[in-house]
């Protein structure tokens, strides 16, 4: 009787540790004012996400102000997500800079890394892994996508490669992967080339999902239409997606609490 009243002790703390719900805050931006495939493509990710916090594991907060970045509680939240918008005003653009560079958390979809000549945003193109937007494919279309990366926590539990749904494919340049600090986890294969009816990626290193390793970062350049959700392999990396980089908080990992 003793021993075992001994061992119900000595449970008793990591049983209350497990029992902290929610495990962590995540905040996603999204904006109504930008092309409609991609407002879309934020309402599927917005209940995506949420039917993920079923049982109170996360919470999921949602805000269309970009003016939300300045929030004095932002350092709460383990990530924020970048649905279909990206920092414009010098404030925003400063808020969410300060945000990464103290370890904050970002995982940014499609036209959220959207840069070019007009962007004016040096700092972010360096966040990045240095690529500008380059050219793009139209009309969306699934393509053949390639794991560079199967010891990766996002990617491990991936098939080599995978049919991706339809989507409007970025192309970069130069290609993060020259960068030593990004490392490509999954990038379009070759044979989808020439990719596109109207605008074509011909050929070329087109990474699609990367993190730039100076950052607790990750972008998928999946984000245009209603059909991003559709597939199941997909999601699965969506999901290892924010695991990742929710449990990389410097804070902790909250997973093995
Ligand atoms: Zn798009």
């Amino acid at each position: 009787m003793k021993s075992k009243y001994l061992i119900f002790i000595l449970l008793l703390p990591g049983m209350v540790l497990s029992a902290q719900f929610p495990r962590f805050r995540a905040l996603a931006f999204y904006s109504e004012e930008v092309e409609p495939a991609h407002v879309e493509f934020a309402h599927d990710a917005i209940r995506f996400f949420q039917d993920l916090t079923v049982g109170d594991g996360f919470v999921f907060d949602v805000t269309s102000d970009m003016d939300d970045l300045m929030r004095d509680d932002l350092e709460e939240y383990s990530m924020i997500l970048m649905l279909n918008d990206f920092p414009r005003t010098q404030e925003q653009r400063q808020a969410f800079r300060e945000y990464m560079e103290q370890g904050g958390g970002w995982f940014g979809f499609h036209v959220a890394a959207y840069n070019d000549r007009t962007t004016d945003w040096p700092w972010f193109v360096e966040f990045l892994g240095g690529g500008v937007f380059w050219r793009n494919s139209w009309p969306p279309m699934p393509a053949k996508l390639i794991v560079n990366d199967a010891l990766h926590r996002v990617t491990w539990a991936l098939p080599h490669t995978f049919m991706s749904p339809a989507n409007e494919w970025y192309q970069w340049d130069p290609s993060p992967r020259l960068n030593p600090d990004v490392k490509v986890l999954v990038s379009l294969s070759q044979d989808n080339y020439p990719l596109g009816l109207k605008d074509i990626i011909p050929d070329g290193d087109c990474p699609v999902v990367w993190t730039n390793t100076r950052y607790r970062m990750i972008y998928m350049n999946m984000g245009h239409g209603n059909g991003i959700f559709s597939d199941p392999t997909q999601n699965q990396l969506i999901i290892s997606g924010l695991r990742w980089v929710v449990a990389s908080d410097k804070k902790g990992n909250v997973f093995e609490k």
